[in-house]
C-alpha cells in the first residue's frame, strides 16, 4: 500500500510501536499548545525527531493572509502540497468566538454564475487532511496571535461543492467532531444541490447529522437554472420532495434545514420572486430561509439594495416563513464565505 493520508503514513513509519502511541500522535495534532512534533511532550525524543523529519505536521502552509480593516476576519490563501492553492477564512462571530470557513475542492466544477470559485473549474479534491488542517491552521494562528478564543462554528462554505467530494468530507466532519470541541449543531455543510447525495445521506449510518444548507437563490427553474447551471428541469420537486423527507427524518429545534439566497438586483429580488419562494418553501415544511448579500465579483450582477432586501425580508416574515440576513463580513479584503476568489489576496 502507498500511505496517502498522515494516518496511513504514520502508521507505516511507526508499524512497529505499540497501538497507544500511534493514539496519542493522533490527538497530538490537536492539543492547545502544540505547533509541531517536536512540542510533543509525551512522546520519546527519538519519536518526535523521527516524526518531524518525515511526516509533515500540517498539510496546508501559508501563502498570503489578509486582515480587515476592523480586525473581525482574516482570510487566507494557503498552498498544498502540490502548490495548489486554497482559501479559508476566520471571522470572529456574534457570540464572540471564532467561524472558520473551510473549502473542500481546489475549485468547483458547479459553474453557479455568481461566484468566483466557479470561474476556476474544479482542479481536485481535497484530502481529508487538508480539510481538517484548515481548522488546524486557524487553531494554531489563534494561539500564536493571542486571539484569545476559540473556534465555535464552522462552514463549509468555502471552495468547492462538498457533496461533490463526500468520502472525504465526511470522514473530515468525523474527525473534527471526535477531536474537537466543536459540536455537531455548529458545523453546517452547504451544497448547491446533489440531490443523489443527499439522497444518500438519508440513509448513510456515517454522516454525522451535521446542520444542512442548500443554495437554493431562486424558486423559479427558469431563473435558477440561468444562475446554477448544475441546476435541471426537475430539480426543485426533487429538492422539495428530499427536503420534506430529510425533515421527517432529521428535523428538530437543533436541526434545522436552511435554504440560502443571494440577492441579486433585478434577477430574483422582486415580490414575485418572494412569493414564489414563499409558496415552495412552504410546500416542503419548517425550512429557514438566510438572504445573503451579493458580494460583487463581476459586472454580470449587482447585489439588491438594502431597501429591497428589507422589503424581501418582510414579505417572507409576514408570509410566516423563518428568515435571516446574513452580516457581510472582511468586504474589504474579499473574504466573505462563498466569495473565495482566484485572486490573490
Ligand atoms: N458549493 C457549495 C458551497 C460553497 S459556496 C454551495 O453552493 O453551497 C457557499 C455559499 O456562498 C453558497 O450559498 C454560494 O451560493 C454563496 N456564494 C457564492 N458566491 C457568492 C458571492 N459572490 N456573493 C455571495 N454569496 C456567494
Amino acid at each position: 500500500m502507498n500511505p496517502k493520508t498522515r494516518q496511513e503514513k504514520i502508521s507505516v513509519l511507526l508499524s512497529t510501536e505499540p497501538k497507544f502511541r500511534i493514539k496519542q500522535i493522533q490527538e497530538a495534532l490537536f492539543k492547545d499548545g502544540v505547533k509541531n512534533w517536536l512540542d510533543v511532550s509525551n512522546l520519546p525524543l527519538p519519536l518526535r525527531t523521527k516524526l518531524h523529519e518525515k511526516i509533515p505536521f500540517i498539510s496546508v502552509r501559508e501563502n498570503t493572509l489578509n486582515i480587515s480593516a476592523d480586525q473581525s476576519t482574516f482570510k487566507a490563501l494557503l498552498s498544498l502540497e502540490d502548490d495548489l492553492e486554497i482559501e479559508t477564512v476566520l471571522m470572529r462571530n456574534s457570540k464572540g468566538s471564532f467561524t472558520i470557513c473551510v473549502s473542500s475542492q481546489v475549485g468547483c466544477a458547479m459553474r453557479c454564475s455568481f461566484c468566483a470559485t466557479g470561474t476556476l473549474g474544479l482542479k481536485r479534491n481535497l484530502t481529508v487532511d487538508e480539510i481538517v488542517d484548515q481548522y488546524r491552521f486557524w487553531k494554531l494562528y489563534i494561539e500564536k496571535n493571542n486571539l484569545g478564543s476559540r473556534i465555535s462554528n464552522i462552514v463549509y462554505m468555502g471552495m468547492g461543492e462538498p457533496l461533490a467530494n463526500y468520502e472525504a468530507v465526511k470522514e473530515s466532519l468525523n474527525t473534527i467532531l471526535n477531536k474537537t470541541d466543536v459540536g455537531i449543531t455548529k458545523i453546517t455543510v452547504s451544497t448547491a444541490g446533489v440531490i443523489p447525495r443527499m439522497e444518500h445521506i438519508l440513509n448513510d449510518p456515517d454522516w454525522p447529522h451535521v446542520r444542512f444548507a442548500v443554495s437554493l437563490h431562486s424558486a423559479n427553474p427558469y431563473v435558477r437554472n440561468k444562475l446554477m447551471p448544475s441546476s435541471y428541469e426537475d430539480f426543485l420537486p426533487r429538492l422539495a420532495s428530499w427536503g420534506k423527507q430529510y425533515l421527517e427524518a432529521f428535523g428538530n429545534r437543533n436541526h434545522h434545514l436552511t435554504f440560502e439566497y443571494i440577492m441579486l438586483n433585478s434577477i430574483n429580488d422582486s415580490k414575485k420572486d418572494a412569493l414564489e419562494l414563499i409558496q415552495y418553501v412552504k410546500s416542503i415544511g419548517d425550512v429557514k430561509v438566510n438572504l445573503i448579500p451579493y458580494n460583487f465579483t463581476d459586472f454580470l450582477f449587482m447585489p439588491s439594495t438594502e431597501e429591497v432586501m428589507d422589503a424581501f425580508q418582510q414579505t417572507l416574515k409576514n408570509n410566516g416563513v423563518t428568515v435571516t440576513k446574513r452580516r457581510s463580513r472582511g468586504d474589504d479584503i474579499a473574504a466573505a464565505c462563498g466569495q473565495l476568489a482566484k485572486k490573490k489576496c
